[in-house]
């Protein structure tokens, strides 16, 4: 098997293999790692198909961790894709609307972002152990919500690692709250802050860029990482699932081998979707790659016009996991477009920084070829989860919907019938509030609880345990800091 290296987007010359790519997380010149080729398939998609999704997990995975073992790379599936799921299926297809759903969410917080934070601390502790860092793994987290809890979730109780997660004391539901302040694990810690989400995003990258916090965490044998989403070990479990919804098809014989299929995937940071990319290189038959965006419609504007640009009014929707107006991940895939020409990819993003925009070339428009973009706005949303419910008797969250919605636009529009894969990324009972608006709009209560219950009595889809047992789980995190109290915090935890 070929070795892989990873470099940076922007050119700086370290080549890195897997696992120190995975403990770096961001570049030296804030690049994002790319592997130095897209490995093609080597197990037949028919084989594939007689795997569950552990072994399918491997196949894929193995190709680009060249430099973990065999060994290494089976305990780290085996660690993160167990009982924590509530299905042996991991992510099973469900049918409904002329699409096939690849159910996202049932791991530990009912989201996607739980298919990559499962697997990650595990990829990072080994990464550690293969390069002979012997430093506690310490990983600090700003959030307006989800990716806390997932990353809480991931990390909670992996030996070598301890987490930091701060949240806007204010600033976040009261379901995430709960599922925050009752997360165990000796080796978690949340704090909320008085301040706004920018205020804690901003207080974690002072902590991280503090020298002498670095020095006094290096005494005690700790360094800090990062587990947001443009760590290549997020990206690389997120192909697995594509390979396998894929394979499933195949299996159940809704398709024949070699037959295309669309993948729909409502975006916003654009990781979800670049791995469907990389799954369509590594050997997937897919057609198009429909990229669907909520009013914040940054890359629905880039894929018709070549033009990328942020500057622009920021929209709060009911697909809050999708409001962002850059696209971080999308600097893989200009990389990649323009023939992983560095100087290129650096330039552009200079520009995106200094003025909020930039063009790019035809011949980069040209290969943006299998890609299509859409998006859809607040009552197409709600109107896309009420007639699904009410034709099919299927509930899909907000985010799902913003696909859906995409979906049946670009599917009436382009008379394209071929096989559809709809990621859906969220559980409904994540954002009870929007959907029961969109399929109870007389019904109103104050209490996530009380709208979970609702929410089952209408749809009779069973409650899920990530929500069932926070209601009453002891709360056991209750430090409240102020903003420029942050670092003591994390001192006072890391000497516990
Ligand atoms: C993070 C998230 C998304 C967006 O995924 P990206 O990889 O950032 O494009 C969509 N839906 C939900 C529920 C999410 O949590």
């Amino acid at each position: 098997m070929k070795e892989i290296t990873y470099s940076s987007t922007r050119g700086a010359d370290e080549c890195l293999t897997a696992s120190q790519a995975i403990l770096n997380g961001l570049a030296s010149d804030g690049g994002l790692y790319v592997p130095d080729h897209i490995p093609v398939l080597e197990t037949g998609l028919q084989n594939l198909a007689r795997m569950d999704y552990r072994h399918v997990a491997f196949e894929v995975m193995r190709l680009f961790l060249t430099d973990y073992t065999d060994d290494e790379l089976r305990r780290c599936i085996d660690a993160a894709y167990d009982d924590k799921f509530d299905t042996e299926e991991i992510a099973p297809l469900a049918e409904a609307a002329d699409a096939f759903f690849l159910e996202l969410y049932h791991g530990a917080t009912i989201a996607f972002k739980d298919m990559a934070l499962s697997i990650l601390p595990h990829l990072m502790t080994t990464a550690a152990a293969k390069n002979h860092v012997d430093s506690e793994i310490v990983i600090l987290t700003a959030t307006s919500g989800d990716t806390g809890k997932a990353a809480l979730a991931g990390f909670a109780s992996v030996p070598g690692t301890r987490i930091i997660v701060f949240y806007p004391k204010d600033g976040v539901s009261p379901i995430q709250k709960q599922q925050m302040i009752t997360q165990q694990g000796d080796n978690t810690h949340v704090v909320g802050i008085n301040g706004n989400f920018d205020n804690a995003q901003t207080g974690v990258k002072k902590l991280f860029a503090d020298q002498e916090l670095r020095k006094w965490m290096e005494e005690r044998g700790m360094r800090f990482s990062s587990a947001n989403s443009i760590n290549i070990g997020r990206l690389i479990p997120q192909i697995v699932y594509y390979v396998y919804a894929y394979t499933r098809l195949l299996k159940e014989e809704r398709i024949t081998e070699g037959a295309p299929i669309n993948v729909v995937v409502p975006t916003g940071n654009f990781g979800n979707i670049l791995a469907a990319y990389y799954a369509g290189q590594m050997g997937i038959p897919i057609a198009k790659l429909i990229c669907a965006s909520n009013e914040n419609k940054v890359l629905y504007d880039f894929f018709s016009s070549g033009t990328y640009d942020r500057n622009r009014e920021f929209i709060l929707t009911s697909s809050p996991s999708m409001d962002i107006l850059i696209s971080s991940n999308l600097e893989r895939l200009i990389y990649h477009i323009s023939g992983n020409d560095a100087t290129k990819c650096r330039t552009l993003m200079e520009l995106l920084a200094r003025t909020g925009r930039y063009d790019i070339s035809d011949d980069m428009k040209a290969k943006l070829e299998p890609f299509a973009g859409g998006y859809c706005d607040e009552a197409q949303t709600l109107n896309t989860i009420k007639s699904i419910y009410e034709s099919c008797g299927y509930l899909i969250d907000t985010h799902t919907a913003v696909a859906a919605g995409v979906y049946r636009s670009y599917r009436e529009k382009s008379g394209d019938k071929t096989p559809a894969v709809i990621a859906s990324t969220a559980s409904p009972y994540k954002f009870t509030g929007s959907v029961l608006r969109a399929i109870d709009p007389e019904y109103s209560s104050d209490d996530d609880f009380d709208k979970a219950d609702r929410l089952y009595e209408l749809s009779k889809v069973p409650i899920p345990k990530a929500v069932s047992e926070i209601r009453t789980a002891p709360i056991l995190h209750r430090t409240i800091c102020e903003v420029d109290e942050m670092e003591q915090a994390v001192k006072d935890f890391l000497s516990r």
